[in-house]
């Protein structure tokens, strides 16, 4: 209670007297002062005051020695007394008397103070502050937390009782002083606060733990909303202005320059070493989190897992040394590995050809197995049946196998008894012969049948997964011997004695696939992900932590070591392996939730891909645009980027970056002997930071002027190394027209060594195209016998503009070359001819191969997404026969999307460390098109209750914006106005709804951030004809209330759509066929755009062929002039091909028109390789009859030919067989013509021609 009451008056206006300087008598001396010193500062008074006033002095004197004598106990006796009359006097104070006081005692000290010199100001400042800091450093800490809970409460209670008028005074004088402190602050004294501020902010922030950073951060985020909410108009209006204006302060002078300026530094990232203040982790500079704690390793620190603690020395030596036997030891890590394991992957590895270090690549599906205790009779050992056996003889049996590259039987013999002492699981093994063989001599002794064996790995949850010990053979395995079948676990890992025909598969969910999968790496039988795996959720409480998470940790390097850093080619493996595991796991919760994802197609929620119509009937296994790198994925971004370019205008620039493995930052993070392949995870992370620093120069420091909107795309090349494709539009002011204004920005030709000699080493590394030709037809661009790039170009003189196409840029004869080595020709040189357009900007400070084109052209944005054509056009039918024996053939997108993947390493880092696949500047809203009370959920039997509680069958964007015009229209009916917090969306299209609008929680409402987006609509097909015209009369109506009021025109109500859209006027026959090739030229690629328009031609009644042809010929030639055929021969190629089309069908194209164009075939557009490699996949994988008849087929196409009927019922698959005939034959350079009048030939004839066409581009 004492302390309550001083610590309030320690802060009063103390008295201007000669005071004791103790603490403890200061409030006395202040009362006997305060009385004292009034009259002592008015001489004139009469002197019987003054003698008052000598006798009072002598009296405090007197008092003060008697108390400076007092007991410890007396005082404080005294001093509660005292204090307990004064709160009593004041609280009996009257208003006026408590007015008086208070008054008379700031006016005192405020005289005070004003007649006080600098000298005294400073030294009473000082003496207050030495008092306070003393004071404050020798609280404890109760005491500190009681003086500030005690300050808060004060300060809270005093706001909480402020009137408004009171609260807004404060806060304008709190600005007003704020302001003018620093309006007369020094530049020095603003940098030292700001770095005060900043120290205290990131010391405050680095004792944070990860849940108290998040939670600071929602704080924060609320905070930012409330007070931002509450800002009127113009605050806001000039907070931004004053945002902008110091955002652009540094940026304005680097607007543009990329366009003149060469000066610029090499970008560097400087080495990793950051280090996470959480984990460990080491990471490069760049961009970091201020609490020292990052996402990618841990979460900022969510995430805690043990690290190669217990990792043995000998084996360390293996990973680290430089000894010869290390050496060969890395060489062939993979093998070693992989003969040791008792798991093993089954993936189809294919290695890229060519030159280039090793690398790993996957392609389809993957597997994780394990064997029997014995190998069958005559078979190898395999797996985990090389340790029941002698060492020496196993190590003898792997040194020789023929297969393998040569591996020494030392080493063998040396890691085989590493395992033999560190590993549980092989320990487990010999327990399992050991059991076996004690059963055999009971069996004997006792006279009996010799039982069964069995080893079940435990699933066992007590065992935690994070403890730092080894675990014991005993703690991981159970064996089971007769028919005690207790099985631990519900699906537990079981090991037979011998084979029982099938493979044991080891799920990617469970934690033994990786110790048994990796001996070599978890030694020690370090579990791996599994199912039930925790983390800290940030609040407190647990989590389910994702594979993602799991392994992203690992993958991260720390000081510690971890031999997965160490493994070269086993860690490209590795890192696919995993990346693998969690897409699978992924792709598993797809298949569980098939329901769904088919009523959402049915039902319009989704877009439409183009091979929907032309798949075989049947059952569908869909895999949703979530999934990233799935078709549909693909088309929602390209859809997307539609929609940004319509509302943006036609791309101007297209980069394409890409990883460069010499960069310093990869090259000084490698360990001793490495090469950039070995660690995938350095190379992209490098590139990563690299995209960074760039999206930065582009958009934030705007080198090539002011952008109005941007899309990027990552793609990984065969080799693993990614690149990035960027597509830019440029605001009006800034788009290059002339061509010395693209002079500006791009160049092809080489710079003068003696101008610039760096700029000309760079150019001369990573700019020219490699020679091809007859230098080198098997280069990677070769098509045929042309190269693709259609290089060496010719020289010119001055660089050209065309109307719509690309550029010709200059490429002056001017004598420069480059020497390059061939294998048959020897040194050629290689002129300005060869270069690859490049800026000289990026160039420089980038240092890889950098390719910038002036595009002006939309028909880029296809070509950003090309490989949405490879995704779609894959031939997706599976056939599969159920438990009856029946067959049925599906478009399962699930299996199509697994079986036609290829993975590379750094592609999987990419991926495991959640790095983005692509980004575009506006973010799109996809809106839904879907028919009435079409937008229902299926739920599962017995959940109905659940599904309605959760309303499900709240609004879609559609039906919400039905209801945002009906509430304006009865706002309107009862109050005759909208209130100012009601969506007024009369008069907006509903795909403009995003632009104006948010969409939440079922509802469109007030836009609360600045962020806009823009909407499009789901893509329909014009043969799903109801929702044709349904999107038809959307793009053309506002105002509509309900599906009702859509479809009633001119006051009549149409029972159909595409009655009311034609009533309407929006829907006639030739704008139908018109609207459906726009739509499907926004789609489609050339050769499907094609495919479609034949098919219009032969089941519409088109009367305007000519017309519709001349109105999409650039979409129509696109592919042809991409290749860069002059116009007028694509053109031609364009009209021959549809010629061929018709041909195919049956009919002739006279019928439509019949244009004068020159007869030449797009012959050079067939992949024979590619034929003949998906040819022999396709029959690899025929059942027995289909293969009779491919066998019958080729052989009669080589004894000359014949007639060859094939019959089956429906779904046996032969629509199958004719592709796989079609590659096979056309892989010959035979000519190949599917002719038929059912519609699956048009189909089949599309798959073939989309193949065509994606292996050319
Ligand atoms: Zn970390
Ligand atoms: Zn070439």
């Amino acid at each position: 209670m004492a302390k309550r009451t001083k610590k309030p008056k320690a802060k009063q206006p103390p008295a201007r007297v000669r005071r004791p300087r103790t603490r403890d008598v200061k409030d006395e001396a202040r009362e006997v002062g305060a009385t004292s010193s009034t009259p002592s500062t008015s001489t004139t008074k009469p002197s019987q005051k003054r003698r008052l006033a000598m006798k009072k002095a002598e009296a405090a004197v007197k008092k003060f020695h008697q108390r400076e004598e007092e007991s410890e106990e007396v005082r404080s006796k005294r001093r509660r007394l005292d204090a307990l009359n004064k709160k009593k006097a004041r609280e009996e104070e009257t208003e006026e008397k408590h007015e008086n006081r208070t008054s008379s005692n700031k006016e005192r000290t405020s005289r005070a103070r004003s007649e006080e010199t600098v000298d005294q100001y400073q030294s009473r400042k000082s003496s207050n502050a030495a008092r306070t800091s003393k004071a404050r450093s020798e609280e404890t800490d109760d005491k500190y937390h009681c003086r500030t809970s005690f300050n808060r409460d004060r300060t809270s209670r005093a706001r909480s009782e402020e009137t408004e008028e009171q609260y807004h005074h404060r806060k304008s004088s709190d600005r007003a002083r704020k302001s003018r402190a620093r309006s007369e602050e020094t530049d020095e004294k603003r940098d030292r606060r700001k770095s005060a501020d900043a120290e205290r902010a990131s010391k405050a922030r680095s004792k944070e733990s990860g849940a108290e950073t998040l939670r600071r951060r929602v704080q924060d985020k609320e905070h930012k909303a409330v007070t931002r909410a509450a800002e009127s108009a113009e605050v806001s209006k000039y907070r931004k202005e004053a945002d902008r204006k110091r955002h652009y302060s540094h940026v304005t002078e680097d607007r543009g320059i990329a366009r003149k300026d060469v000066r610029v530094e090499e970008n560097y990232l400087g080495t990793m070493s950051e280090q996470c203040s959480s984990c460990g982790a080491l990471h490069f500079k760049g961009k970091q989190p201020q609490s020292k704690q990052f996402n990618t390793c841990c979460r900022h620190g969510l995430i805690q897992l043990p690290l190669f603690y217990n990792f043995p020395k000998e084996l360390r030596d293996l990973f680290t040394s430089s000894i010869s036997e290390s050496v060969e030891f890395l060489k062939n890590i993979r093998t070693y590995n992989n003969s040791l394991a008792m798991g093993s992957i089954v993936a189809h590895v294919v290695t890229p050809k060519g030159g280039g270090p090793y690398t790993y690549r996957l392609h389809g599906q993957v597997f994780h197995v394990t064997g029997a205790l014995h190998p069958d009779p005559g078979q190898e050992h395999l797996c985990a049946q090389l340790f029941i056996i002698d060492t020496e003889e196993a190590a003898a049996e792997l040194a020789n196998r023929k297969v393998k590259v040569s591996c020494s039987k030392d080493l063998y013999k040396k890691l085989i008894n590493l395992l033999h002492m560190y590993n549980p699981f092989v320990n487990s093994y010999k327990m399992m012969r050991e059991k076996e063989e004690e059963e055999e001599i009971l069996a004997t002794a006792e006279n009996r049948d010799v039982r069964e064996v069995k080893m079940v790995f435990r699933s066992n949850k007590s065992l935690n997964p994070n403890r730092y010990q080894l675990p014991t053979a005993e703690e991981i395995a159970v064996v089971f011997v007769g028919d005690e079948d207790e099985n631990p676990g519900k699906r537990a890992i079981t090991v037979y004695q011998r084979s029982t025909g099938t493979f044991q598969y080891l799920l990617d969910t469970d934690k033994e696939t990786d110790p048994l999968c990796y001996p070599l790496l978890f030694v020690d039988g370090k579990y791996g992900w599994h199912v039930n795996q925790q983390r800290q959720d940030g609040h407190g409480g647990m989590t389910k932590m994702s594979a993602r998470e799991f392994y992203s940790y690992y993958l991260h390097t720390r000081p510690n070591f971890s031999p997965l850093h160490h493994a070269k080619k086993l860690f490209q493996q590795f890192c696919v392996d995993v990346w693998t595991k969690i897409e699978q796991d992924r792709l598993n919760f797809i298949r569980q939730h098939q329901d769904q994802l088919r009523v959402e197609s049915v039902q319009g929620l989704m877009d439409h891909i183009s091979s929907e119509d032309d798949g075989p009937c049947g059952k569908r296994i869909f895999l949703p645009n979530t999934f990233t790198g799935s078709p549909r994925h693909f088309v929602s971004l390209y859809q997307d980027a539609l929609a940004v370019v319509s509302r943006f205008g036609k791309p101007d620039l297209f980069l394409t970056m890409t990883c460069n493995p010499r960069w310093k930052e990869i090259q000084e993070a490698l360990l001793p002997g490495q090469e950039p392949v070995d660690r995938p995870d350095i190379v992209s992370r490098v590139f990563k930071l690299k995209l960074e620093e760039l999206k930065k120069d582009l958009f934030v420091k705007n080198i090539f002027g002011e952008v109005a909107a941007w899309i990027y795309v990552i793609e990984f090349q065969k080799r693993g190394l990614p690149h990035m494709h960027l597509l830019m539009i440029l605001k009006n002011e800034w788009k290059p027209r002339t061509a010395s204004e693209i002079d500006d920005i791009v160049c092809a030709e080489l710079p003068d060594p003696a101008e610039d000699q760096e700029l000309f080493e760079i150019i001369s590394t990573t700019q020219m195209h490699r020679p091809c030709g007859i230098y080198n037809p098997d280069s990677s661009c070769m098509v045929g016998d042309a190269c693709s790039k259609h290089f060496p170009k010719d020289f010119r003189e001055r660089t050209s503009v065309e109307n719509d196409g690309f550029p010709m840029y200059r490429r002056r004869d001017d004598g420069r070359s480059v020497a390059f080595k061939t294998k048959n020709f020897g040194v050629i040189q290689l002129d300005n001819r060869s270069v690859v357009p490049y800026n000289k900007y990026l160039s420089k400070k980038f240092r890889s191969h950098a390719n910038l084109e002036i595009c002006g052209n939309v028909g880029a944005v296809k070509y950003l997404y090309k490989y949405l054509y490879k995704g779609t056009s894959r031939a997706a039918i599976h056939i599969y026969t159920d438990k009856n024996g029946v067959e049925h053939m599906t478009e399962n997108e699930v299996n199509s999307y697994l079986d036609t993947r290829y993975v590379c390493a750094p592609e999987s880092i990419w991926h495991i460390f959640d790095f983005r696949m692509s980004d575009r500047s506006t973010p799109v809203m996809q809106l839904k098109v879907h028919l009435k009370n079409a937008q229902g959920v299926v739920y599962k039997e017995g959940e109905e209750k659940d599904a309605a509680q959760r309303g499900q069958l709240r609004d879609t964007t559609l039906t919400a914006w039905f209801a945002a015009n009906q509430r304006c229209y009865d706002e309107l009916e009862s109050t005759g106005m909208i209130p100012e917090d009601v969506v007024d969306c009369r008069g907006i299209y509903y795909v403009e709804m995003p632009e104006h609008f948010q969409f939440t929680k079922g509802k469109w409402a007030l836009r609360k951030n600045a962020t806009r987006s823009i909407g499009r609509m789901h893509f329909v097909s014009p043969r799903d004809q109801e929702r044709f015209a349904l999107r038809v009369m959307l793009l053309n109506v506002t105002d509509a209330k309900s599906y009702e009021d859509l479809q009633t025109v001119g006051g009549v109500f149409y029972e159909k759509f595409v009655d009311a859209a034609k009533a309407a006027g929006y829907l006639t026959e030739d704008i139908f066929y018109e609207k459906s090739l726009e739509e499907a030229a926004s789609f489609h690629s050339a050769p499907q755009l094609r495919g479609f328009f034949v098919t219009l031609l032969m089941f519409g009644e088109i009367h305007n062929a000519e017309e519709l042809w001349y109105r999409f010929l650039d979409d129509f030639a696109e592919d042809f002039v991409y290749k860069h055929f002059p116009k007028e021969k694509a053109e031609a190629l364009a009209y021959n091909d549809l010629i061929v089309r018709m041909n195919a069908m049956g009919e002739k194209l006279e019928k439509w028109m019949s244009l004068g164009y020159e007869r030449i075939m797009p012959d050079d557009v067939i992949d024979f390789d590619y034929c003949t490699k998906e040819g022999d996949r396709m029959r690899s994988t025929l059942v027995a009859e289909q293969e009779e008849v491919v066998k019958a087929v080729l052989d009669a196409v080589k004894s000359g030919g014949g007639l060859i009927y094939v019959d089956g019922p429906g779904g046996s698959g032969k629509t199958y067989v004719y592709l796989c005939l079609i590659n096979i034959l056309q892989g010959m350079h035979l000519k190949v013509i599917p002719i038929a009048w059912i519609g699956i030939a048009a189909s089949l004839y599309c798959l073939m021609e989309e193949r065509w066409l994606h292996s050319s581009i």
